[in-house]
C-alpha cells in the first residue's frame, strides 16, 4: 500500500513527525514500510481498502509514552487512530476512518495490573486480548467468568470501548467498565470516578465519582486514548442450566420476543438472548456452492434443506440460567411456563456446576471458530455488520425482520440475522457475507447497506456500531432538532482536541478543519 499522507501534510513534515516519534518510542516501533501500512488495512474491506489507509503506525509501551506521541502528534499536526488490538471485524478492523491517519497501536500495553476475586474485577491495559485474561484466570484457577464475542481475537478494553456484547450475564461489555485512565488529545491524563483520587481506594468499585460521570464519554468517541480499564467479571457460579430450542418457522421470531422480553426486564433471564437464523449452520462448516450455485439469495427450498440437514430450526436460540441449583429451578418453573403457552416443544437442557463441570458448557472461552464463516463465498471473504436497535415488541420486529429480508433478496445476498434480546431493546445484528474480489456482489453489498441504513432510521432504529464506511451516514441518522447531538459531540471535540489529532472521523466526530455541513452524510 503506497503513503497516503495525512490533510495538509507535506511528506518532510510528516517524516519529520515520524522521526520525533521514534525518539520517544524507539525506531523498531515506527511501523512505515509499505508491508507495514498493509497489516494496519482492514481487512475484510468491502470496498476501495485505500479508503482507510493508514500512513504509519506507532506503538508505545507505556502510558507515558502515549503522552509523549499525542503532544508530539499535536506539534506536528499529525491524526492518531488508537486500537487495542485492531480486531474490530466487520466494523473496519484496525484501519482508520481517515486515509492519512497515523495508527496508535497499544497492543504492546498488555499488563493485567490487578484481579480481583471477592469483588470481582481486574484492571487491564488495552492489549490484554481475551486469550491472555483467559489463560490468567484459568492458569491461577480464579473462579472469575469473562464475557467474550463470538470473535475472541479482540481485546477486552477495545471490544468495550465498541460497546461489544455477548450472551452472558455481563454481556453488556461497556455497562461492566468502572473507571477508566485516559490520555486527553493535549496529552494530559485523567482517571475517571473514584480513580480522580490520588489515593483511591474505591476506583473499580464505585462507577458514577462525583460530579460528572465520564466513563461513557470516552466510548465510542474520539475525546481520548484509554489505557487502563477496570472491568467487572462475574463470579463463578454454583451452577449453570444451558436450554436450547430451535422454532421452525420465521414467523415464530414474534412469539419468541413477546415471551423473552418480559422475563429479561424481570431478571428470569440475566443475559442477551441471541435467536440466530439457520444460516450460521451453515457458513461455518460449509461453503455456499455446496448448497446453492444458482442466481441470487437462497431460495426457501435450499433453506429448508440446510436446516434438514443441519439439525437446526429458522430460529435456534439458547437460554442459560446462573447461581444456585433451586434458584435455577425456581427460575427454569417460570421459563417453562412461559414457553407452554405458544409450544409443546421441551428445551434440550444441560447442567454444569462446580461439583460436576463435564456436564454442560461451563465458563466461556475464546474462540475464532465463528470466522469460519467468511469462507462462505469463497475467495478473499470479508463481512460486515448492520446493526439496528429496535423495540422488543413481536410486530416490530417480525415487520423489521421481514423488510430487511426482502432488501437481502433484492440485492441477491442471503439473509443471515440474530435478534439479540436485551431487555428493553432487540439488537439485531444483520452479517453480510461477501467475495471481497467479486465486484458485482461487493456493488451490491453496497447498495444493501444503504438501503438498511435509510429503511431504519425512517422508522426510528439507529445503529448500536456501524462500520468506518457507513459512521457518517449514521450519525447522521440522529438528527433530532437539527442534529442537536452531532453539534455537542462537535463542540466537546473542539474544547479537547483544538487541533483535531486524534481520530478524525470516529462516529461521525469530525474536527472543525475537516468538518462538513452538520447532518450531512
Ligand atoms: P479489538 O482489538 O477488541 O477488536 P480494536 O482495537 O479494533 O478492538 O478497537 C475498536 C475501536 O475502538 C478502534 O477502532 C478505536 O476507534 C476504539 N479504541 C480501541 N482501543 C481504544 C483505546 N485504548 N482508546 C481509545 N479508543 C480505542
Amino acid at each position: 500500500m503506497s503513503l497516503v499522507l495525512p490533510p495538509g501534510v507535506t511528506r518532510a513534515a510528516f517524516d519529520a513527525a515520524l522521526a520525533a516519534f521514534a525518539g520517544v518510542v524507539g525506531r523498531q516501533w515506527v511501523l512505515a514500510s509499505d508491508e507495514d501500512r498493509e497489516t494496519y488495512l482492514d481487512i475484510y474491506a468491502a470496498g476501495d481498502e485505500a479508503d482507510h489507509a493508514p500512513s504509519a503506525a506507532v506503538a508505545p509501551e507505556s502510558t507515558e509514552q502515549v503522552q509523549a506521541i499525542v503532544r508530539l502528534a499535536n506539534a506536528h499536526r499529525i491524526p492518531l487512530w488508537p486500537i487495542s488490538r485492531g480486531k474490530n471485524f466487520g466494523y473496519g478492523g484496525s484501519a482508520p476512518r481517515m486515509s492519512g491517519t497515523v495508527i496508535l497501536d497499544l497492543g504492546r500495553m498488555k499488563r493485567i495490573l490487578e484481579v480481583n476475586e471477592p469483588l470481582g474485577y481486574c484492571i487491564i491495559e488495552p492489549g490484554v486480548g481475551f486469550y491472555d485474561l483467559h489463560d490468567y484466570l484459568t492458569a491461577r484457577k480464579i473462579p472469575l467468568w469473562m464475557s467474550i464475542p463470538g470473535n475472541g481475537w479482540g481485546s477486552v478494553v477495545g471490544n468495550a470501548l465498541e460497546r461489544g456484547f455477548a450472551a452472558t450475564p455481563y454481556g453488556d461489555h461497556t455497562a461492566n467498565i468502572c473507571g477508566m485512565e485516559v490520555v486527553l488529545p493535549s496529552g494530559d491524563l485523567v482517571r475517571t470516578g473514584m480513580g480522580a483520587m490520588a489515593n483511591s481506594r474505591a476506583w473499580p468499585l464505585f462507577k458514577h465519582g462525583f460530579g460528572p460521570s465520564w466513563d461513557q464519554i470516552f466510548v465510542q468517541s474520539n475525546y481520548g486514548v484509554v489505557t487502563r480499564l477496570a472491568l467487572w467479571l462475574m463470579p463463578q457460579p454454583e451452577e449453570v442450566l444451558t436450554l436450547t430450542m430451535s422454532v421452525p418457522e420465521p414467523d415464530d421470531l414474534g412469539w419468541l420476543i413477546d415471551v423473552l422480553t418480559p422475563l429479561r426486564i424481570r431478571g428470569v433471564l440475566e443475559h442477551p438472548i441471541g435467536i440466530t437464523s439457520y444460516l450460521s449452520a451453515a457458513t461455518t462448516t460449509s461453503q455456499r456452492s455446496e448448497w446453492y450455485q444458482g442466481e441470487g439469495a437462497i431460495p426457501e427450498s435450499v433453506i429448508r434443506e440446510i436446516m434438514s440437514k443441519r439439525a437446526v430450526g429458522w430460529w435456534n436460540f439458547t437460554l442459560r440460567l446462573y447461581g444456585h441449583a433451586e434458584i435455577n429451578q425456581a427460575r427454569l418453573n417460570v421459563v417453562r411456563r412461559a414457553f407452554a403457552a405458544h409450544t409443546r416443544q421441551q428445551f434440550q437442557i444441560t447442567r454444569w456446576s462446580a461439583a460436576n463441570p463435564t456436564h454442560g458448557p461451563g465458563a466461556p472461552a475464546p474462540t475464532v471458530a465463528p470466522l469460519q464463516m467468511i469462507n462462505w463465498h469463497g475467495g478473499r471473504g470479508g463481512h460486515l455488520g448492520f446493526s439496528p436497535v429496535v423495540p422488543p415488541e413481536a410486530g416490530r420486529v417480525l415487520e423489521q425482520m421481514h423488510a430487511t429480508r426482502r432488501r437481502y433478496d433484492e440485492c441477491g445476498i442471503d439473509y443471515s440475522s440474530t435478534f439479540y434480546v436485551c431487555g428493553r431493546h432487540v439488537t439485531n445484528i444483520n452479517l453480510i457475507l461477501y467475495n471481497r474480489d467479486d465486484p458485482h456482489m461487493t456493488a451490491n453489498v453496497h447498495r444493501l447497506f444503504d438501503a438498511l441504513v435509510k429503511d431504519s432510521a425512517a422508522k426510528g432504529y439507529g445503529e448500536y456500531r456501524t462500520h468506518l464506511s457507513y459512521m457518517d451516514q449514521v450519525a447522521a441518522s440522529f438528527d433530532f432538532n437539527g442534529h442537536a447531538l452531532q453539534r455537542l459531540n462537535e463542540t466537546v471535540k473542539d474544547a479537547l482536541d483544538p487541533n483535531g489529532i486524534l481520530a478524525p472521523g470516529k462516529n461521525g466526530i469530525w474536527p472543525r478543519a475537516l468538518r462538513k455541513p452538520t447532518g450531512s452524510p
